[in-house]
């Protein structure tokens, strides 16, 4: 056959090629990856599950048959045969602190360390990655767990990390240990007064210990430098890495200032950021006008950085009493909680948002603050009607059973965390009585009246990995399968609708559903391959699921290494 003739019979293939909507393999240049011979879950509710999917420049270029996918190989392609494995869109945490985790994991984590040697493993661990001189910030130690439960002393950590200035907080805040060269920097010797409210533990000839307590720790926190730019960027790259390991894509940044934000753009300009970025603009009256000024900027570098909305708070939170509640709280009569930002502001800069192009996210944890975000968003939008504002609600933790309906009929997106309902079910009971327990956490309730729910975590207020949601979504349960049956069980998601809150709701209420946020044709090919299938595996066991590996725009961030 002639090489006109071979042509003309491929381009004659294609063209009486099924034609199946957009899903058609197209006959022109090979894909770059092709995955087959999986369980694909998709998001996309015009083909929920397919069994294989092509990619080509960072796009979903195909999805159904594995023996469909195959033909559109050519030399350079891979080939990712999963002998039946699932797949999911990747994940997009719809709220969490990405800055926060960063600054989490800047400082040694020392929760749970069970003796002083492990501590001082563990920092000088850190130390030895740092050039001499560098400060290590550590967090979390409790001399309680351990087996002496005695006060540590700098000694020893001094003689294992003697060319670092080290300063280790307590697990409550109130003490940090310090070692020399902390204390030479900070100029404490024996000679030093304990400073009004806080106390420096001392030795034989009152030679300081290294532990201060409470206002003591201000000697040496003064004299710790700023976090500067490089670290604060380091930090986020890990913080990247282990949303990656978790098969994370996409993260909804529940607030930052400027200086963050510029430095977001910064990496993500030089192509640093491998997520779906979505920072909101924390509430700061400099900032929003700034950012009203230059405007919404949507799918920047490619699609990884977001600036178009703005977080505002109404009320504070319910473990501390600072939510606010319509009636008092059942375990302190006399107390409702507090508004922290009076209603007029939140009507103020919804307004301005309307008029803007930006969206407004408000937290609200009570019901009161819940009415009182709902009535504001209301005011705003009958000054200045627009459909499609996408405003959110962060939290929705507590709702007046009146202000359910209010969020479909309005179009304020309930934007959850599943994780803070099994973080909280122990003790909201006695601070809201039963009768409001019906309208907390209420995702059946409000899925019925036709809105969706963004799930999230909160990260690092909770753990990153996102199927704790994923599995509280679907069984009201914690991660010890407590309690038996769920916690008001009828409020429970379908697993199709807890895989939508963590992919496609998300992307929506991120307006990039045209982008992300399921397999579809044309958009970024961002998918997880699991060791299980969620969809299927006993509730219970949902929380045993690896992520195998991460893809974003169709490249691999993450991949498992083998265990031994
Ligand atoms: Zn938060």
């Amino acid at each position: 056959m002639s090489l006109s003739k071979l042509f003309l019979t491929a381009l004659l293939a294609a063209v009486l090629a099924p034609t199946a909507g957009a899903q058609t393999p197209a006959a022109t240049a090979p894909a770059d990856l092709i995955v087959v011979n999986a369980r694909v879950y998709t998001s996309d509710e015009a083909r929920p599950l397919a069994e294989a999917f092509a990619v080509r420049d960072g796009k979903v270029a195909f999805v159904g048959s594995s023996r469909e996918a195959r033909a559109m190989a050519g030399g350079s392609t891979r080939v990712l045969d999963l002998n039946g494995r699932t797949v999911i869109p990747g994940m997009v945490d719809a709220h969490a602190h990405f800055g926060g985790l960063a600054q989490k994991l800047r400082v040694v984590d020392l929760i749970g360390v069970t003796s002083y040697d492990e501590l001082i493993r563990r920092v000088a661990e850190r130390a030895a990655t740092l050039p001499k001189g560098t400060w290590v910030e550590g967090r979390g130690w409790d001399q309680n767990m351990w087996a002496d439960g005695q006060w540590p002393t700098h000694e020893k950590l001094s003689a294992a990390v003697p060319d670092h200035p080290v300063s280790l907080v307590r697990v409550d805040g109130h003490a940090a240990l310090v070692n020399a060269a902390a204390m030479r920097l900070a100029n404490i010797t024996a000679a030093t007064a304990d400073p009004m409210g806080g106390r420096l533990l001392r030795g034989a000839n009152n030679e300081p210990t290294g532990v201060l307590v409470d206002n003591a720790e201000e000697l040496v926190n003064r004299v710790i430098p700023p976090v500067g730019k490089e670290d604060t960027r380091k930090a986020l790259l890990e913080a990247q890495s282990v949303m990656h390991g978790l098969g994370l894509t996409g993260v909804h940044d529940a607030g930052a200032g400027r200086a963050m934000i510029d430095l977001y753009e910064e990496m993500a300009q030089a192509g640093d950021i491998n997520l779906r970025l979505y920072a909101m603009i924390g509430d700061d009256s400099a900032a929003i006008s700034h950012y009203f000024n230059v405007g919404p900027r949507s799918s920047l570098y490619n699609g990884r950085l977001w600036v178009r909305s703005i977080k505002l708070y109404s009320d504070g939170a319910l473990g501390s009493r600072g939510a606010a509640l319509l009636e008092d709280y059942s375990d302190e009569p006399g107390t409702n909680g507090l508004l922290v930002s009076p209603p007029a502001h939140i009507q103020d800069v919804a307004e301005r948002a309307l008029q803007r192009g930006f969206q407004v996210n408000s937290h609200s944890i009570g019901d009161r603050g819940n009415r009182v975000v709902l009535d504001a968003y209301e005011k705003a939008l009958d000054k200045h009607p627009l459909a499609d504002h996408r405003f959110r609600i962060e939290h929705a933790q507590i709702i007046h059973y009146a202000d359910i309906p209010r969020f479909a009929q309005l179009g304020v997106i309930p934007s959850m965390q599943a994780s803070h309902q099994t973080s909280d079910m122990y003790w909201a009971g006695k601070r809201l009585g039963q009768e409001r327990l019906l309208g907390a956490y209420a995702w059946r309730s409000l899925l019925n009246t036709g809105t969706i729910i963004p799930n999230g975590s909160d990260f690092p207020v909770e753990y990153v990995n996102p199927l704790i949601s994923f599995h509280a979504a679907i069984s009201r349960q914690d991660a010890n399968n407590y309690p038996v049956g769920g916690w008001f069980p009828d409020q429970r998601m379908t697993r199709e609708e807890a895989l939508k809150s963590m992919t496609i709701w998300p992307a929506y209420s991120a307006f990039q559903e045209k982008e992300l946020g399921s397999l579809t044709v044309g958009k970024h090919a961002d998918f997880v391959v699991l060791d299980q299938d969620i969809m299927r595996v006993a509730p219970e066991l949902v929380l045993n699921t690896q992520v195998l590996s991460t893809w974003v725009g169709g490249k691999s961030v993450y991949e498992r290494k083998a265990q031994p």
